[in-house]
């Protein structure tokens, strides 16, 4: 789940609002939510969402596009294990072989499907001092459903073999964190609900707990991945990063311009569809907070993305 400043944008108003220049076309849903005054003049944490949010949780397209990057990351797999110099991780290097194989996947919006939480906040108008304790919550039900593909593409990665019939282990690196909460002892609650969530979802396994990996579990587990993945790759050769953010799978964009981040994904053009597969997620992400809090302006802009990459 994002940092609160990740939806601290101007509300959209009526999102589907289009009055008489829609004259003629089919109904569409309207926003009834998309401003709120509870929240002291601010926009509400989801503002803006509504669209979004049904994508997710309504559209079968949505599902054919996950299901497309879940079907295409399994292909790339079988690929990687047979190269024993095959890695996702550009700051792996050296003689690979010896390494065992591993998956790298975040958890939210990308194995965990939290709409449901987005469409909640979208009808309360949660505000943004709101958002933790309803986020801690939703964490705390250990019910989220898993995001179509993943729990297959997870079972199977799991029964793959590299070339020296090594099993693949998959480390859910997420920015997730321990935070204490009310009349519960445990150090971090939010690991045993993640936990729990994954197991009921038959994503369990004898090593969960140690392939789970939380931000603030250790003192450089900051939000940049980058040393959760190096720890890894310490011990395993990384044959896929699966995400649903730019920053699950590189550092420093996450507070980077739009042509700063996108410098970034031409960079690394040769990993996506290969080595790196990315699940959509509209409802939020740094690319959001990219835009900055005037969401009239980013709307009116041109689009901040070129069509292509630079020749290199
Ligand atoms: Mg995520």
């Amino acid at each position: 789940m994002p940092a609160r400043e990740v939806l601290r944008l101007g509300a959209i108003g009526a999102v589907a609002a289009c009055a008489a220049a829609c004259a003629g076309q089919p109904a569409q849903p309207q926003s009834s939510h998309a401003v709120q005054d509870r929240c002291g003049g601010e926009p509400a944490f989801a503002a803006g969402g509504e669209r979004a949010t049904l994508w997710i949780r309504h559209s079968s397209e949505f599902r054919a596009a996950s299901e497309t990057i879940y079907r295409a990351a399994a292909d790339a797999l079988a690929r990687g294990l047979a190269d024993p110099a095959w890695t996702a991780e550009p700051t792996q290097a050296g003689d690979l072989s010896a390494l065992p194989p591993a998956v790298i996947m975040d958890i939210d919006e990308t194995v965990l499907d939290n709409s449901g939480p987005q469409a909640e906040m979208l009808l309360k108008g949660t505000c943004f001092g709101e958002f933790p304790r309803a986020w801690d919550d939703w964490v705390a039900k250990r019910s989220a459903p898993a995001v179509p593909g993943a729990a297959e593409f997870i079972r199977a990665a799991r029964e793959a073999r590299d070339g020296e019939n090594r099993a693949v282990r998959i480390f859910f690196i997420t920015n997730r964190e321990c935070i204490p909460r009310a009349g519960r002892d445990a150090a971090c609650p939010q690991q045993d609900d993640t936990l729990v969530n994954l197991e009921a979802l038959g994503l369990g396994g004898a090593t969960l707990a140690d392939d789970l990996m939380l931000k603030g579990e250790r003192p450089d587990w900051d939000s940049e991945k980058l040393a959760r993945r190096q720890a890894v790759a310490r011990t395993h050769r990384i044959v896929l990063n699966v995400g649903d953010d730019l920053a699950d799978f590189l550092p420093a964009v996450r507070r980077a311009t739009v042509a700063e981040r996108d410098r970034e994904r031409c960079a690394h053009r040769d990993e996506w569809g290969r080595r790196w597969f990315l699940v959509p997620n509209p409802m939020y992400g740094s690319w959001l907070v990219a835009l900055g809090p005037d969401m009239d302006a980013a709307i009116a802009a041109e689009p901040g993305v070129p069509a292509g990459c630079p020749a290199s």
